[in-house]
């Protein structure tokens, strides 16, 4: 009973995920586009507006096959991506930051909230910044003057040892994005960015990003293509938020004896 209580919420939550990445890509087009976000859903194409069963997260591209309901134009499977990695992520912050004991029950106690709200902050601003940098090549500094101060008033809460960590994780992104703005000097506007996820990830966590990122970037660059830094950072940083906790025990073990 408690299992099947614990997947049904775990699909529900997966459901809001993906409810919030399809708001995240809505809000990342439209921003770089500069139109309102209160405007109902369309087609880019015919201009219907879409019914509620078109715009609910991935049963809506599912039912209509990767078409337009009205003129049949197809939408673009990244759409249809972008909500089950939406969905994915929330999953796994909630399992990552602890929720689920081994005997299938719940644990919540504060300092867990506001782990898991930092996650999910730190997954959405990631979500909403590769959206309109992939989609308009505009990077949303805006975005991230609220994101930072909010990440930064939660890790306060978090208690010494991660506000601690907290500290270190920022200061080690925000090394790196200067030590690296000495070859691109563009990469001032991912300044900010850099800083939250640091703050969510840690010292051990911002390294971990760095070396996977870096590691990605070697491999595109033997391929001769070319992938920004924001590209690298996120899916390092994404990889790391989620690994970062199980590893850092060990390492902790190595390093102590
Ligand atoms: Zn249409």
């Amino acid at each position: 009973m408690q299992i099947l209580f614990m997947i049904l919420w775990i699909f529900y939550l997966f459901m809001i995920g993906a409810t919030f990445a399809s708001f995240f890509n809505v809000v990342g087009i439209r921003t770089a586009d500069h139109i309102s976000i209160n405007r109902r859903s369309h087609c880019p194409k015919c201009d219907n507006t879409l019914r509620w069963i078109d715009i609910m997260p991935i049963f809506g591209w599912l039912i209509n096959r990767g078409k337009c309901h009205f003129c049949k134009e197809s939408i673009h499977i990244k759409y249809l991506l972008i909500e089950v990695f939406g969905g994915t992520v929330f999953v796994l912050s909630f399992i990552v930051c602890g929720y689920i004991r081994s005997d299938w029950t719940f644990d919540f106690s504060y300092q867990k909230i506001i782990r898991l709200i930092m996650y999910l902050l730190t997954v959405s601003l990631m979500m909403i910044i590769v959206v309109s940098e992939y989609e308009h090549h505009v990077t949303l500094k805006k975005v991230t003057y609220v994101f930072a101060p909010m990440l930064l008033i939660l890790s306060v809460f978090t208690g010494k040892d991660l506000f601690l960590q907290s500290m270190l994780g920022m200061g080690t992104m925000l090394v790196l994005n200067i030590v690296l703005m000495i070859y691109k000097k563009d990469l001032l506007k991912y300044l900010l960015y850099s800083a939250c996820l640091g703050i969510t990830l840690g010292f051990f966590g911002a390294i971990l990003a760095i070396l996977l990122g870096g590691l990605l970037h070697l491999i595109v660059k033997l391929c001769k293509k070319n992938i920004r830094y924001v590209y690298f950072i996120s899916i390092g940083s994404v990889i790391s938020l989620f690994t970062n906790p199980y590893l850092y025990p060990f390492i902790e073990k190595i390093f102590k004896g």
